[in-house]
């Protein structure tokens, strides 16, 4: 454990590091870490990326500390539906993955560094196969194509299996807007949203038609609302890979919602090994209930001194501005 206090001038927050395996390597990492907070009202979790600066990280802090002082607005709805999410696997892992998920709805990564347009057609092919004609596949690029090559691509892939929307499939808003008058699948802007100056401001108009809200890197629940609201498209909320005290805060985002048109990203903890909790936040028929589970087995995946310290460091820069 983390000395208490830590957030500056606010209540004093007991921090607790964690980290857990991934079951396959996503997003470049093999280990996933981070520290919860717990507060007046309950637990939060401040978990950026390794390759995220304080700056950067500070609307994570501050999407903590909401989570462990104020607490969440109140639910328009009762349980929320998710994506299974398919890592960049090959055809017969991405086919168990979605099988076994429960849910009628995928996420597909593709345009992995070192794998070709073949690899992620039979991806997307067996996860077809797998949800039946009825489900719903998208597909994550993570800013990976340039226009050229996402025209191709997706139309490869949205001919071979029909796509619900490509997310973020070039890096730069200018980009996304001249792909979408060459494409007829709608494009989701994720990446474009969350790690701009001011994700309040971007002008969406012609560079989206669904836009990604994720609790952390919009700086908590409330800012991610004001987001929603002031782009007025349809919303999805995805994980930014939390533990399930972090999914919590992207449900209590999806439930406050206004609409949700689409299933949500947030049943990632299925790509952990192990969880903070012993109620995991994983999907019951394609489906999360709103609900905060307890961090009972903090013990069991507490991490290691080297890591807790950097993870110390961290929170001192963060909480110190
Ligand atoms: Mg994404």
């Amino acid at each position: 454990m983390i000395p208490a206090p830590v957030g500056g001038t606010g209540p004093a927050l007991e921090a607790r590091v964690w980290s857990v395996p991934m079951r396959t390597r996503f997003r470049g990492i093999d280990v996933r870490d981070g520290v919860l907070l717990r507060g007046p009202a309950g637990w939060g979790e401040f978990s950026p990326f390794w390759d995220y600066d304080v700056v950067e990280s500070r609307r994570w802090w501050a999407a903590a500390v909401e989570a462990a002082t104020e607490g969440f607005p109140a639910p328009v709805r009762g349980s929320v539906p998710v994506n299974v999410t398919v890592p960049a696997v090959d055809a017969e892992r991405a086919h168990a993955i979605a099988a076994a998920s429960g849910c009628r709805t995928a996420k597909v990564k593709v345009a992995e560094p070192g794998q070709t347009a073949a690899d992620d057609l039979a991806r997307v092919e067996a996860v077809r196969d797998a949800l039946g004609p009825s489900g719903a596949i998208r597909v994550d690029a993570n800013a990976a194509w340039d226009v050229g090559t996402a025209v191709a691509r997706i139309r490869e892939l949205d001919d071979a299996v029909g796509l619900e929307y490509v997310e973020q499939p070039c890096a730069t808003l200018e980009e996304l807007a001249a792909l979408r008058r060459r494409i007829d699948v709608r494009v989701a802007v994720d990446e474009g949203v969350r790690r701009s100056a001011d994700p309040l401001a971007v002008d969406l108009r012609e560079a989206g038609d669904v836009v990604v809200l994720k609790v952390q890197p919009l700086g908590g629940v409330r800012a991610a609302l004001r987001v929603a609201e002031a782009h007025g498209l349809p919303c999805v909320v995805s994980s930014a890979l939390e533990s399930s005290v972090g999914i919590a805060a992207g449900v209590a985002l999806a439930a406050a919602l206004p609409e949700l048109p689409f299933a949500c990203g947030l049943a990632t903890v299925a790509l952990f090994t192990d969880d903070v909790s012993s109620s995991p936040l994983l999907p019951v028929d394609g489906a999360l209930p709103v609900v905060r589970p307890e961090p009972d087995r903090l013990d069991a995946v507490a991490a290691d001194a080297v890591t807790a310290a950097r993870w110390g460091a961290r929170l001192a820069a963060v909480s110190a501005a």
